[in-house]
């Protein structure tokens, strides 16, 4: 690791000016619909997920109903964000232990998070952060490619790289982190052509093409 404290809170601090207001990108009104969307966002963009849960979420309001259908009937309801027969069997493996452990409610841990099927950290601590405010660092694939780009790590493993962050930033800013790096990795640090010119910490980023 390369990077330091005071690189990263300029850089963030830099991020907030030009990203005002960055969130997460999927649609959900309670910490249920968040966990099924980012559960549909695996290898999917968010827009797709916005497009299909639009319509879902209007048909499965809560845990049970995922149970009243067939695993079929999920499938064909969610078949266009990819990989939809194990995300479908995720969803309703989800919906059986949230009735069975805990009350049909989300639990607002990371290890209860990701006891569940188809729950994993970057998961887990998007549900945390975003739903119950809690401080966590989610890594998703634009997190793990600005964060090298930055030489903040040197790791493409994604828990090696939460840690790495959590050490190198201040926590009460570890949420703010999420949203500015993934905006940040969509609108400019792109994957197959970063617009290094256009890049607010181009004078601070080792792979600056400029
Ligand atoms: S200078 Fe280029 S590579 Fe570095 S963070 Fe900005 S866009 Fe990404």
């Amino acid at each position: 690791m390369i990077g330091n404290g005071s690189v990263v809170k300029e850089i963030l601090k830099r991020f907030t000016k030009v990203y005002p207001g960055a969130k997460v990108g999927l649609d959900f009104v309670s910490p249920f619909e968040l966990l099924v969307a980012t559960i549909l966002s695996a290898q999917c963009t968010d827009e797709r997920v916005n497009i299909v849960t639009n319509k879902l979420f209007l048909k499965y309001r809560k845990p049970q109903d995922y149970l009243n259908v067939s695993q079929e009937e999920l499938e064909e309801d969610i078949r266009t964000t990819g990989f939809f027969r194990n995300k479908a069997r995720n969803i309703r493996g989800c919906c059986a232990e949230l009735i069975e452990r805990f009350n049909g409610q989300v639990p607002s841990s990371v290890e209860e998070l990701t006891s569940l099927p188809g729950v994993g950290r970057k998961t887990a601590n998007c549900v945390l952060s975003t739903c119950f405010n809690i401080a966590a660092i989610t890594v998703d694939t634009h997190v793990i490619r600005v964060s090298n780009r930055l030489g903040l790590v040197q790791t493409e493993d994604a828990e090696k790289i939460e840690y790495a962050l959590m050490d190198l930033v201040d926590k009460n800013s570890w949420n703010d982190l999420n949203h500015l790096f993934i905006t940040h990795g969509r609108r400019t640090c792109i994957a197959k052509k970063p617009k290094c010119e256009e890049c607010v910490v181009n004078d601070l980023c080792p792979s600056s093409l400029v």
